[in-house]
């Protein structure tokens, strides 16, 4: 979601008549998209920050005497005056976070702006151009979304496309809704508009995005159900496929499997997050689901007429954590068979509840089950990925090997697949691959 906010963000400087450069230091404007997830993720951006810090604090509304800093390597030194200095924002869950704080502990930064705000974002680039030192678009209470003439998609073939921005969840140690504020979602009239203006520009796969995308709710008098989007989507001519991420268990309804089992077009890959396997550590998490309720959703789908790939996001070392607790997550993964997993170590945020919480496990141990979690899965995975050699799948050819005749490119299930040909494949083709060997995160193939 973020590097698709991104997308958008640098198809408003477009359409203000910005062109992108290849080098940082040719820029006139540096904006960083940050996110504030986990603890690691933020310290980066002020360290990237610090890389941007001019050498001789001339800039005004800055620091004054701010210490000439050898690491910038005089980057921006032969810029001139501040009228030459690049503008340098910073958007995203931190911005929304930190606020004008930013600007004390990087005072070279004249732009902070939540992800609640894009919208504004045109308007204050335009307050910047025209001689404001500083502005900020911090709200979160918001019923618009951030929809863009120009989008500058990264993705020759696939297509992002925000359906639902926000999150009215309060999962106890998620800062999402605090950075990204309440759920918000574009009327399906305005979503379809858009799918049907990018099948025209040639792309054949769109993913919809949503931090709970089935969560989305139709604002217009159509009132679609997130199912019938999808139909809808994978209906409009020239599109191939239709992916979307994330799914929140606990709005997953059969509606949405019955809809995949109907429409080859809607991708048979669902990506659900259980965060643990056990029912304690769940409700301490506010996921609002059992893990019997849970376990349900994936019977649901193990038992639809088209195999359904499954992926997951697991949290290990959630406070008061036991070991009996991770113990149920390792047993979960074997009851779930997931196809892919993003397991993290908990991070305490700020503003969270569960930040407040006893028990905090040592880092250590955290490690500890971080590591036995990831080779429990991998096995999975590659037990999971043998059972497919000997099948054919259709892929979407996305890039070629340096390796004479190897080609890779993504199934319907969201597998990678590396394979042979000998014919000269065009990006961007669906063709038949035949799955000859497997890997825990990659098939390898042969063009049939
Ligand atoms: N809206 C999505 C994704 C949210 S962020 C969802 O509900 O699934 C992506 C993942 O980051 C989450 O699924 C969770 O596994 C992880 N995550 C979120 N907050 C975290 C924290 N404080 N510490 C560690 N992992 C976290
Ligand atoms: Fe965070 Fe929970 Fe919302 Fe996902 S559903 S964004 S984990 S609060």
């Amino acid at each position: 979601m973020n590097e698709h906010d991104s997308e958008k963000v640098a198809g408003v400087l477009l359409t203000r008549g910005y062109r992108q450069v290849e080098r940082i230091d040719a820029a006139d404007v540096i904006l960083y998209n940050t996110c504030s997830i986990r603890e690691k993720a933020a310290q980066k951006v002020y360290s990237r920050l610090g890389e941007l810090r001019p050498v001789d604090g001339t800039r005004p509304g800055s620091a004054s005497g701010l210490e000439p800093q050898e690491r910038t390597g005089g980057r921006f030194k032969d810029r001139g005056q501040w009228r030459d200095r690049p503008i340098i924002g910073v958007l995203g869950c931190l911005a929304q976070q930190e606020g004008e704080q930013i600007f004390e502990r990087a005072p070279w930064v004249s732009l902070v702006c939540g992800s609640a705000s894009y919208r504004k974002l045109p308007q204050l680039i335009e307050e910047l151009e025209t001689g404001n030192r500083r502005v900020t678009g911090l709200e979160t209470e918001t019923d618009e979304t951030f929809e863009t003439e120009i989008t500058r998609r990264d993705n020759p073939w696939r297509a992002y496309l925000t359906i639902i921005e926000g999150c009215d969840k309060a999962c106890s140690y998620c800062v999402v809704p605090f950075t990204r504020g309440p759920e918000r979602s574009r009327s399906s009239e305005s979503v379809l508009r858009e799918v049907r203006q990018l099948a025209d520009a040639g792309y054949t796969e769109v993913q919809l995005l949503g931090q709970t995308v089935n969560s989305y709710a139709d604002p217009s008098a159509r009132r679609m159900r997130f199912s019938d989007l999808l139909v809808a989507a994978a209906e409009v001519p020239g599109i191939r496929r239709v992916r979307f991420t994330t799914s929140h268990p606990r709005e997953f309804g059969k509606d949405i499997v019955e809809a995949i089992e109907a429409v080859p077009g809607i991708c048979e890959h669902v990506h659900l997050p259980v965060q643990s396997g056990s029912t304690a550590v769940l409700r301490a998490m506010a996921r609002t689901y059992t893990r019997d309720e849970y376990l349900a959703k994936i019977e649901m789908m193990r038992a639809a007429k088209r195999e359904i790939s499954i992926t997951t996001d697991i949290i290990v070392g959630f406070p008061g954590e036991t070991e009996k607790d991770f113990e149920e997550t390792l047993s979960l993964l074997g009851v779930a068979q997931y196809d892919g997993a993003f397991s993290f170590k908990y991070s305490p945020r700020p503003n969270t509840p569960s930040l407040r919480m006893e028990d905090a496990i040592p880092e250590e141990e955290k490690s500890r089950r971080l590591a036995i979690l990831i080779e429990r899965q991998r096995e999975i995975q590659r037990a999971r990925n043998e059972r497919l050699v000997g099948k054919a799948y259709e892929v979407l050819v996305e890039g070629k090997s340096r390796r004479e005749s190897q080609w890779s490119g993504h199934t319907s299930s969201n597998r990678v697949m590396n394979f042979t040909s000998q014919r000269e494949e065009s990006l961007g083709d669906y063709v038949q691959v035949k799955v000859t060997g497997a890997t825990p995160n990659s098939l390898v193939g042969e063009r049939s």
